[in-house]
Parts: C-alpha cells; sequence; structure tokens
C-alpha cells in the first residue's frame, strides 16, 4: 500500500522511520518532509494546507493511506477535505476532524469537554471582549499565579503564566485587544498547578483506544527548564515517576472519559490524541489536548514502539483497535535536540552541519534541514536535528545522546545539558 505522510519536522522523520519498516507499506511519500526523510521514502514539495494539491498526489501515486502529522491542516479541516471528495473515498486518513481538532485549535472548547466528561483539569472562566469587566472581577477572586491561555494556536506562545493578579488582568486586555491576533479573540483564565508533566499518546479509532508508550518532555530553552518556551528541546520515554498507578488513574479518569466524550459528540477521531498531563501530590489532571503526536515525544516513543505503526494506522482507519496490541520496547528511549544559536529568537539558516557521518550508536532525526545545491545538508529552521538514543537506563540513553550530539557540528549549535536532570 502507498501511503502519505503530512509534514516536515523530526516528528515526521521518525513516523517516516517506522512507516518504511512496516511490510504493509510498499511506497512512502512525505510532503514536504526534510533532508532526513529521504532516507525512507520520497520528498514531495507540496504544503500539507494545500489541499487540491494534496488530492492530485494521492491520486497521481495511488495513495491508500494518509498520516497527518502537525495540527494546522487538521485544525483547517483537511480530515473533512478527504472525507467529502468523492476520488478520495478510497483512502483512509489518519487524523481527526476540524470539529474533533477542536480539542487542540481552542482552548475554551477543550476545557468545556473536560468539564462536561468530568475530567479532572484546572479550575477556570473563559472571556472574550465583551466580558473583560467580568474577567478582571473574576481575577480579583483568585490567588496568583494565574495562567491566561489564548485561546486559539499561538505556536506554544499564548500561554502566560503571571505572579502579581494586576499585571494578570493587564495581561488579560491586551490578550483580549488582539495580543496573538485572532487566537486571543477568547482568553481562557487558569488556576496554576503546580507539579511535574508528562504526556500520554493515544490511537483513537473513535470508539476504542490504545496507549503508547508514556513520554517528557522538555519545552524551555535553558538550563533548569528556564527561559522562553521553545517547540522541545528533548524528551524521555518511560519518566519513572509514572509508575502502573499513575497510569491506571489516567486511564481511569482521563483517556476513558475522554473516548467516551468523543463518542457522546459524534467526533470524526481516528487519529493520535496527545494529552499533557501534570501530576499533582500524585493525582493527574489535563493540562491540555493535542490532536496529534508531539516532537520531540514522537522520536523517543517510536523509538520505543514495538509494533508495526502501519498496521496500527490501518486499526485506528478501521474501527478495529479493539483487538489490537501494542508491543513496547522494555528499553529506555532519550532525545537530545540541537537548535540554531537565537533560537527561539531568530536565527539564521543555512549553515553546514558536519558529523552527522561520525553518529554511531544513535539515531539522527531531522527537523530543520535541507541540502542545498552543492548537496550539503545545512540548517533550514529553529530546531534542527533530534539525536535519540536506547539504554538500559534512560541515564544511560542520555549519555549516549549526549556523546553524539557533540559530534555535530554547525555554525551557533545549541543543545540543553540537563535534559532528564529532574528525573
Ligand atoms: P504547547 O506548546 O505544548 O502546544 P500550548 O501553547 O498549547 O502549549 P499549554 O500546553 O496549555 O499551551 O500550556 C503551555 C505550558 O504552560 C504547559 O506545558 C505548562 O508548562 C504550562 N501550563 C499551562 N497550564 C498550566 C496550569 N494550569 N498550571 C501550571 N502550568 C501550566
Amino acid at each position: 500500500m502507498n501511503v502519505l505522510l503530512l509534514g516536515g519536522g523530526g516528528r515526521e522523520h521518525a513516523l517516516a522511520w517506522r512507516l518504511s519498516q512496516s511490510p504493509l507499506c510498499s511506497s512512502l511519500f512525505i510532503a514536504p518532509g526534510n533532508a532526513g526523510t529521504v532516507e525512507f521514502g520520497t520528498n514531495l514539495s507540496v504544503s500539507p494546507k494545500d489541499f487540491p494539491a494534496l488530492k492530485e498526489i494521492v491520486i497521481q501515486k495511488d495513495i491508500s493511506l494518509v498520516i497527518c502529522g502537525p495540527e494546522e491542516p487538521l485544525v483547517l479541516g483537511v480530515q473533512d477535505f478527504f472525507a467529502k471528495e468523492e476520488a478520495l473515498s478510497h483512502v483512509r486518513f489518519i487524523g481527526p476532524s476540524a470539529e474533533a481538532a477542536q480539542l487542540e485549535g481552542s482552548k475554551a472548547y477543550a476545557k468545556e469537554f473536560m468539564a462536561e466528561f468530568d475530567i479532572p483539569t484546572a479550575g477556570y472562566r473563559s472571556f472574550s471582549a465583551a466580558t473583560l469587566a467580568e474577567g478582571l472581577a473574576y481575577l480579583e477572586t483568585r490567588e496568583p499565579p494565574i495562567v491566561l491561555k489564548a485561546d486559539g494556536l499561538a505556536a506554544g506562545k499564548g500561554v502566560v503564566i503571571l505572579n502579581d493578579i494586576g499585571e494578570a488582568q493587564a495581561e488579560l486586555r491586551e490578550m483580549l485587544d488582539g495580543k496573538f491576533g485572532d487566537a486571543s479573540s477568547e482568553v481562557v483564565v487558569e488556576d496554576f498547578l503546580d507539579g511535574i508533566e508528562f504526556s500520554v499518546f493515544v490511537l483513537s479509532d473513535g470508539k476504542d483506544f490504545r496507549v503508547l508508550p508514556v513520554a517528557k518532555d522538555y519545552k524551555r530553552i535553558g538550563v533548569g527548564d528556564t527561559g522562553p518556551n521553545t517547540g522541545g528541546m528533548g524528551s524521555v520515554s518511560h519518566p519513572p515517576f509514572v509508575d502502573a498507578d499513575m497510569m491506571a488513574k489516567v486511564e481511569q479518569r482521563v483517556i476513558k472519559p475522554t473516548m467516551e466524550g468523543i463518542r457522546k459528540r459524534n467526533l470524526d477521531y481516528k487519529g493520535f490524541i496527545f494529552i499533557g498531563l501534570i501530576s499533582v501530590d500524585n493525582e493527574p489532571y489535563v493540562i491540555e489536548y493535542n490532536c496529534r503526536m508531539g516532537d520531540p515525544e514522537t522520536q523517543s516513543v517510536m523509538a520505543r514502539l514495538d509494533t508495526d505503526l502501519m498496521q496500527l494506522c490501518l486499526e485506528m482507519a478501521d474501527g478495529a483497535l479493539a483487538t489490537a496490541t501494542v508491543e513496547m520496547d522494555e528499553r529506555q528511549a532519550a532525545t537530545v535536540v540541537l537548535v540554531s544559536g537565537g533560537y527561539p529568537g531568530a536565527y539564521e539558516k543555512g549553515k553546514t552541519i558536519t558529523g552527522l557521518d561520525e553518529v554511531a550508536g544513535s539515531m539522527v532525526f531531522h527537523a530543520g534541514t535541507k541540502r542545498n545545491e552543492a548537496g550539503e545538508v545545512v540548517t533550514n529552521g529553529g530546531r534542527v536535528l533530534a539525536v535519540t538514543s536506547y539504554g538500559e537506563t534512560f541515564e544511560e540513553a542520555l549519555e549516549q545522546s549526549y556523546a553524539n550530539a557533540k559530534k555535530i557540528q554547525f555554525e551557533g549549535v545549541n543543545y540543553r545539558g540537563d535534559i532528564g536532570f529532574d528525573l
């Protein structure tokens, strides 16, 4: 079967790696892919947001399965487009409908969903410009720190945590006044939860679910989890504090009611659900839903997945997860992300990357890379490469990833030296 994977990050490189290993996958195409994905398939320079162009490829390349990596095309309705087009009715699609993708695309929608299905999450209210006065009064009743979240997608920048109510009020005004454009025309004001975060990845066929390996990611740029947020600087799987007892709570209190909500609301959800959780006094609370896999968690999670990913995708698409099994590699996996100098602020592209051939005993997943006219691999984004390794312990896995990260050079290269430091 021919497969089309949408996206071009490290997540997609890791997915391409696993998909290409399946005997069920005849040809793999990646739109647009990156300098790493060519190892496992054919890159096509088409945007995942250009739906008519995707349709053309699917017909031309005789694609039977489409897997969407990033959230934006899903929120924009790529699944709905595929579902409606007569000429694509034979194509299986992995990713939720635009309505279901609101679980990520609108924080107010997600909070209201959690409230309806009794899923533990921080106390909240949401406000628009019309209810600004109520929002300012509500803030007076809260204890800092207080969390303000732009409702829509804001590339990970739309969440502000403030220690002072007056500052929170000023921020609420600014956000509702268009600080994040349309994304902050509604703002969720949320209580602060103090705990340790982890990510659970669920496969959904709309009725049943299966759980993938658990991961923890490191969002901030600086050592000790300081400085601005990034797309993600590293990940480990399995974080040791997430024990069987915690997973039983997550399954019972979070995953099962989430699936019940999906069924009751009749949401078309055949795809990956990323549940961002926080453990507060050993009790799980949901921070966020994402309607796709995480990056760089996918690199560590795919390393530990010991079941054919294609098979699982077909079971998701065909509503057959009830009889599916997910096997996990018992080893630990750890990922260290190499970024461009200056990221997450301004950075330069086009820096020549050397040392990739010297890497041994780790996998290197590409994100912001491309080949220049001379055929060299050069930087082409903020997050450039992810180095993923196995180990009997995650310390061993991290040691291996760091040993190989050191061999890779490009001007301005930066990575955190303390991934897993807190575990
Ligand atoms: P992402 O970049 O992961 O998609 P996002 O912009 O969708 O993030 P959230 O995941 O909701 O936003 O929040 C970003 C980060 O802010 C969280 O990972 C967490 O560290 C912190 N955060 C969010 N909500 C809370 C909360 N209620 N209490 C404490 N910290 C929080």
